[in-house]
């Protein structure tokens, strides 16, 4: 078997949190589409782009633990895509979180909560699983599914634009298994750990704020895709409500740089997570690991 060592590592410990970073498979999207309005010979010297203009971006569900949790932050594809779909996203390998957790030396019914940033496929894929019966069950039977109202909302009611960002098969298991928890605004879901509504890329939108033993992660899921995003005026045009990501990114990232907070990626390639100056360059950064193969 390949050696994927720095994988299972536990690379980020604040007081009694731990963060570890799943690892789900590589994929690629269009640059222009990634980087919004901001022309392509600017953002590409930060991130830069294939012949075809894709960039590569990864997968990474965040595990979080303090004593009594164990915490997913979004749970990636999983396992329900068809190929056509897989080469349409150009996945680097089949889709399962119970794999990569298990790589933790979890099962399934370790896990507690399950929150997710928003349910966008790439995000809530995860929360179910084709099951060999033909199924489709809740992956992670115990947990505490936490999700925004306006979010929920988003779904059953979308707009012609949002319709297809949205599938019911990767939510109706969960709620039909009681496991689903509704937020309204800001929470604190742990000891230590809080939801916060921003909306912008989706109408229901949330980022994590961790705090323990004096230390903060931020983690701002498609608000802050890959460290290149630091701008806050550089959002994609995936974007559903491109002013609201503006605004929240330049609540939060300003004090997440000035108090030497961590901010963690979900989709960056090279990066797990950084702190930025306040002029917005990296000043201290956690690598991801180096693949030497897909087939991991
Ligand atoms: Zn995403």
């Amino acid at each position: 078997m390949l050696v994927y060592p720095r994988a299972i590592m536990r690379p980020m410990q604040i007081g009694d949190i731990s963060l570890d970073w799943l690892y789900e498979a590589d994929f690629g999207l269009d640059g222009g589409a990634m980087f919004g309005v901001v022309p392509r010979v600017v953002w590409s010297k930060r991130y830069p782009a294939d012949s075809e203009n894709f960039i590569p971006l990864s997968l990474r569900p965040l595990l979080v633990r303090r004593p009594g949790t164990v915490m997913l932050i979004d749970a990636g594809y999983g396992n329900k895509l068809t190929e056509k779909q897989r080469v349409q996203y150009r996945l680097s390998r089949d889709c399962d979180p119970r794999r990569d957790l298990a790589r933790f030396g979890l099962a399934p019914e370790d896990v507690t909560h399950l929150v997710f940033t928003h349910l966008h496929p790439d995000h809530a894929g995860g929360a179910t699983t084709l099951e060999a019966d033909g199924s489709i069950r809740p992956t992670f039977p115990r947990a505490r599914v936490v999700v925004q109202r306006l979010e929920l909302e988003a779904m059953t009611t979308p707009h012609l634009r949002t319709k297809h960002a949205y599938q019911e098969e990767n939510w109706r298991p969960v709620a039909d298994a009681g496991l689903a928890h509704v937020v309204d605004g800001t929470a604190e879901i742990a000891e230590g750990i809080e939801v916060h509504l921003t909306g912008g890329h989706t109408q229901g939108h949330q980022i994590l704020k961790m705090s323990s033993g004096g230390q903060t992660v931020l983690h701002m899921g498609d608000l802050l895709p890959t460290h290149a995003h630091i701008n806050p005026l550089w959002v994609m045009a995936y974007d559903d409500f491109p002013m609201q990501s503006i605004e929240q990114k330049a609540r939060w990232l300003p004090r997440a740089q000035a108090e030497g907070w961590w901010l963690s990626f979900y989709h960056d390639r090279k990066l797990l997570a950084a702190r930025f100056d306040a002029a917005g360059k990296v000043c201290d950064a956690l690598d991801a690991p180096l693949l030497a193969s897909t087939a991991v």
